[in-house]
């Protein structure tokens, strides 16, 4: 008697759904940049009970197509690239078809989209997997994605999840990192019918910053905008005087991409240094606009990593752009002529 047995379909999308959702944080962030992707520049967020109870996404987006939305919740199913060539040059934040047959393996979804082409939306409904069923329903055109109850069906992860409060927390930060990354799209966030965010989508990034942040930073930032022959650094830095005691100041953006990497942290932190306070961090909200050529967007699932094929020339060229604007230029004294 054989004992090895292939898993079935549904349990396979489970475990792989632990790797791409593992809070409620992560559905915002997957269906936030599906939105993206989608060319939307509104997008309302709303949770109940941090996301655990209900996550609700509105975009203006493309929407998608009542023939396509089946197979949008397959997983590797995506409309982004067709080959591993493709990955290379992805400019799109998805690629790996794996978010909405995840997040539709651990939770109750409702979905409701139109695209501009059709007469009439679509309203389609799957639960842990299951298809619950597709009808047509009047819609505005673009997408909205009603999240419920994650991990219904695995109590053991659902145990792990914190209190509502830590997980509005997660995705409050999520929400403000993508209203910075895309100050161009209008983003409304309401927590518990409480309205927590909202920035006016006029492309002004100071603007997005003043919404998150607050007047004090906002009147003390230094404006970053340098060019070389591979890439574009735009944004703010915080004067010395607003650091922190932590680096959750510390915001930076690979072509549009919030992102971890210990070359730009570094890099940042080495300007930094002489006019900073030991165990201080500075305020920074950098666009990094690179050939996609230069990057490797592959690393991780939830791709947070990067790495950079020109390391060795954008360290330094980062470290004097920002050293530049943070060394103010001393002033010229005044001389009194005395006669
Ligand atoms: P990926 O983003 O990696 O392609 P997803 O599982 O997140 O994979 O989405 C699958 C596909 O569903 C996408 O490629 C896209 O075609 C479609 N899609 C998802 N969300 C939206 C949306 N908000 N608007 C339009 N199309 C969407
Ligand atoms: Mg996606």
């Amino acid at each position: 008697m054989s004992n090895i047995k292939l898993l079935d379909q549904n349990t396979i999308n489970q475990i792989a759904a632990g790797e791409v959702i593992d809070r409620p944080a992560s559905i915002v962030k997957e269906l936030m940049e599906n939105s993206i992707d989608a060319g939307a520049d509104k997008i309302s967020v709303e949770i109940k009970d941090g996301g655990t109870k209900l996550i609700r996404i509105t975009d203006n987006g493309c929407g998608i197509d009542r023939d396509d939305i089946k197979t949008a919740f397959l997983r590797h199913a995506t409309s982004k690239i067709k080959s591993v060539e493709d990955l290379m040059v992805v400019s799109s934040l998805g690629f790996r078809g794996e978010a909405l047959s995840s997040i539709a393996a651990v939770c109750q979804v409702e979905l409701i989209t139109k695209t501009q082409d059709s007469f009439v939306g679509c309203k389609y409904t799957i639960e842990g997997g299951k298809e619950k069923g597709l009808e047509e329903i009047g819609a505005p055109d673009g997408t909205t994605f009603l999240v419920r109850n994650i991990f219904f069906n695995t109590p053991a992860r659902r145990k792990f999840l914190k209190t509502p409060q830590t997980e509005a927390g997660y995705i409050s930060e999520i929400v403000e990192r993508i209203a910075l990354s895309h100050p161009e799209i209008a983003i409304n966030f309401i927590n518990n019918g409480q309205p927590k965010l909202h920035t006016p989508g006029n492309g002004n990034l100071k603007d997005v910053i003043y919404n998150i942040y607050g007047r004090e930073i906002t009147n003390n930032l230094i404006e970053i905008n340098e060019e070389c022959e591979f890439a574009h650094l735009k944004g703010f830095i915080g004067k010395p005087l607003i650091s922190k005691g932590n680096r959750t100041f510390e915001n930076y953006f690979v072509n549009g991409r919030y992102i971890k990497s210990t070359i730009l942290t570094k890099a940042i932190e080495e300007a930094f240094a002489p006019v900073m306070m030991q165990h201080k961090y500075p305020f920074t909200v950098l666009h990094l606009k690179i050939n996609s050529d230069l990057l490797d967007v592959n690393v991780h699932p939830s791709k947070m990593e990067l790495r950079f094929r020109n390391g060795k020339d954008l360290y330094p060229w980062i470290v004097e752009v920002l050293s530049e604007a943070i060394i103010e230029k001393p002033k010229i004294p005044q001389v009194k002529l005395t006669e």
